[in-house]
């Protein structure tokens, strides 16, 4: 069986697209299937739209969770409760284009692979900014961290099971999944596809949403930020050092005329913004201690058309 978790958040127009969509590859493909519908908390008719989908079609699963928990936190209720042996993650705009299934599956089954990802290798249609500041995170954050993340790299990807049950095993409450994904390893098979665009409704995701993901990415899954903290600090203690014996020097052979105050005065506000940075960037990652600390759910279930599932995991 196959399982297919689609994340919604307020997408009651692009919904009945995929839907049709979807049915009609799943019933070319002639396999049995789930469709595992999270209701992230939408404030609009999704959860309706979805509930008269299960009406009609035994095979569609819906959970809707108590409020909007994020994307990250829908995955993960689709995956801890996902039956099937093959499972995949899809958007619910039609971004994940559904008719790369069949060959997904194929793959999966054909070739000695684990998993079968997807990644756009363009990014036509996307502000020109944000395709930058993507492709600048990718740089920064492959080096920097060891999980394996690739360049345009989509959530949708169909995995087998065992990987699937090693994702559930990562219950952290911070979750990147790009990372997660990378992390557990398991063999996987790329696949390219050029970029497709939302086909109704608007994106989730403005500027500073993505900008604020990217910095948890790298937070979740690198500790690098803390030794450049802590290299900044022994780098300008030894510049301090050669100033000071400059200063000694100059004072031991020229005397010491009167220099300036603004030179001390930029220095000090230089030096002070410099240590509120490093405590901002260890403050970064005591505030994901804490939230982990706490060990709260990941997501709650307020509504649904199974019996037995975790209802709050
Ligand atoms: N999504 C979600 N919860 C959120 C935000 C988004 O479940 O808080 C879902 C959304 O419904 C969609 C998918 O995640 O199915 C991707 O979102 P979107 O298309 O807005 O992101 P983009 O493709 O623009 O990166
Ligand atoms: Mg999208």
């Amino acid at each position: 069986m196959i399982s297919l978790i689609i994340p919604c958040f307020n997408e009651q127009d692009a919904l009945p697209y995929f839907y049709s969509e979807i049915c009609k590859i799943l019933d070319q493909m002639r396999e049995e299937y789930e469709l595992i519908f999270v209701d992230d908390g939408s404030t609009d008719k999704t959860l309706i739209t979805i509930k008269l989908f299960a009406e009609n079609n035994k095979n569609v699963v819906y959970f809707s969770l108590s409020r909007n928990f994020g994307k990250e936190a829908a995955m993960y209720a689709g995956f801890c409760n996902a039956r099937g042996e093959y499972v995949a993650v899809m958007d619910a705009d039609m971004q994940d284009p559904p008719c790369l299934l069949p060959e997904m599956l194929h793959i999966l089954k054909e070739k000695e692979v684990d998993s079968v990802a997807t990644r756009r290798i363009s990014r036509d249609g996307e502000p020109l900014l944000r395709s930058w500041f993507a492709k600048q995170f990718y740089k920064i954050i492959n080096r920097i961290s060891d999980a394996d993340i690739v360049d345009g790299a989509r959530d949708f990807r169909l995995m087998k099971k065992d990987m699937v049950n090693a994702i559930v095993k990562m219950g952290e409450y911070n979750r990147f999944s790009k990372g997660i994904f990378g992390w557990v390893g398991f063999k996987t098979y790329w696949i390219s596809f050029e970029n497709v665009e939302r086909i109704a409704g608007r994106t989730k995701w403005n500027f500073w949403k993505l900008f604020k993901y990217a910095l948890d990415g790298i937070i979740n899954f690198s500790q690098m930020p803390l030794s450049i903290a802590s290299w900044l600090g022994i780098g300008m203690t030894g510049v301090s050092v050669i100033i000071l014996l400059i200063l000694i020097f100059r004072r031991l052979y020229f005397g010491d005329p009167v220099a300036g105050w603004a030179s001390i005065v930029c220095i000090i506000i230089f030096l002070g913004g410099l240590q509120l940075f490093c405590l901002g960037v260890i403050g970064q990652y005591i505030a994901k201690l804490y939230m982990e600390s706490k060990n709260r759910p990941h997501y709650i279930i307020a509504d649904t058309n199974q019996e037995q599932i975790e209802k709050i995991g």
